[in-house]
């Protein structure tokens, strides 16, 4: 097997051995239908009811109000949809954020074109939500907010306590896209006032495919998907029995070891962010650097384009990612990036390493080694940076 420095962790990550040994019997000898009446269904139907169990109690949650998905992008979508459909009549206001996920953005933008007011608030300079804007953007039509729990880009925690508070106060449903935070953060919904809670499987070492939508009790919100009974008769389709029992032993063993785990990895990563900030001329860490993700490190490296840095870095076997987009041949600067207030040839030169359980030391300093030298590279062949260096060059 090739070996590569995966340091992608918050585009997808590694499923765990655990959890594919836990999936593997319920594809080829637990295979019922949940539904069907004999025994064998009831296999999965308890495989189910336990995978359940064990998200419901990492959120403090009950049972009966977690909703499996396909992921996060589909419990993004029905969190604001159905939601929208269903308070249609309170209102047709909708707060979110201007550097949520597209999942989130782009749900947004349809149902603008369905008529409903749909706000974006400001981020400062750290990618935190303003809650005074947030406050002041309340009206009385107004039925949700919507704000992520930790950005996947940047890695800046949002106040969720204090959204949520805000959100009960004035009586508005709150919603949290938390694909990023569940698994490496504690999070009870009751305590922060969550009404519904985005999460999935392939972010925290579980399967791709599968996730879940919190829905608390008395939320009304409509069926998603149309069909069989399955998920209360929200969302109907025979269950992915296999991909629940993967994301249960996820929760599980993310539950069980985040202590540890998150200690490793914050350590590692500000090991990172000291060293290429010291070793790497011309470089700002982007984020918060106090509320932020264990394991998110997010650079921006003047007159390179992170593209590049990223192909070269491919070179050397080592996985990240930049915020830029290839849309239609032009390179967009990540919507994150621009919303911190970066101006876009410095949100050019964007690069995200998110680290995990398993990654090293050695692995970190290949990392940062690779680089210097790729960054120094870069620069030679910048001419901005020629530029910038003829002006300046002698005062550095
Ligand atoms: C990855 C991600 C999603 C999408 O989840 P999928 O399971 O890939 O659909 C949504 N929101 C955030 C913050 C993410 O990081």
């Amino acid at each position: 097997m090739e070996k590569f420095i995966y340091l992608d962790n918050a585009a997808t990550t590694k499923t765990a051995p655990e959890v594919v040994e836990a999936m593997l019997p319920y594809f080829t000898e637990y295979y019922g239908n949940a539904s069907a009446v004999y025994s064998l269904g009831s296999k999965s139907k308890e495989a189910i009811a336990k995978a359940r169990k064990i998200i419901a109690d990492s959120l403090g949650a009950k049972d009966n109000e977690i909703y499996f998905t396909a992921g996060g992008s589909e419990a993004d979508n029905w969190a604001l949809k159905a939601t929208a459909e269903a308070y249609r009549e309170k209102g047709n206001h909708i707060i979110t954020s201007k550097i949520e996920h597209h999942a989130i953005l782009h749900t947004c933008e349809y149902l603008e074109k369905q008529g409903f007011e749909v706000t974006y608030l400001d981020v400062d300079e750290n990618g935190v939500i303003k809650l005074d804007q947030l406050k002041a953007a309340i009206r009385p039509t107004t039925i949700l907010i919507s704000i992520m729990f930790a950005n996947n880009e940047i890695g800046t925690v949002e106040p969720v306590a204090e959204i949520g508070k805000i959100a009960k106060e004035r009586g508005i449903l709150f919603h949290t896209d938390a694909v990023q935070a569940f698994g490496q953060i504690p999070i009870q919904v009751d305590e922060l006032n969550i009404d519904m809670l985005s999460a999935s499987g392939h972010k925290l070492n579980g399967p791709k495919g599968i996730g879940f939508l919190y829905i608390r009790k008395g939320v009304k919100i409509r069926s998603y998907i149309h069909g069989g009974a399955q998920e209360r008769k929200r969302r109907a389709g025979t269950e992915n029995v296999p991909g629940i029992v993967g994301l249960g032993k996820a929760v599980e063993l993310a539950f069980d070891t985040m202590e540890e785990r998150t200690a490793k990895e914050r350590e590692l990563r500000d090991y990172l962010l000291k060293t290429v900030l010291k070793e790497v001329p011309f470089t700002r860490v982007n984020g918060s650097r106090t509320h932020r993700l264990p394991n998110n490190a997010n650079f921006c490296f003047q007159f390179i384009e992170g593209e590049s840095l990223l192909i070269m870095l491919d070179m050397e076997g080592i996985c990240g990612s930049s915020g830029s987009a290839c849309t239609s041949g032009s390179l967009d600067p990540s919507h994150v990036l621009l919303a911190i207030g970066l101006p876009h040839e410095i949100a050019h030169g964007s690069l995200r390493l998110t680290l995990g359980a398993d990654t090293t030391k050695e692995e970190i300093d290949t990392a940062i080694t690779a680089i210097k030298k790729i960054v120094a590279q870069l620069r030679e062949m910048s001419p901005l940076y020629e530029d910038y260096m003829k002006k300046n060059g002698s005062q550095q």
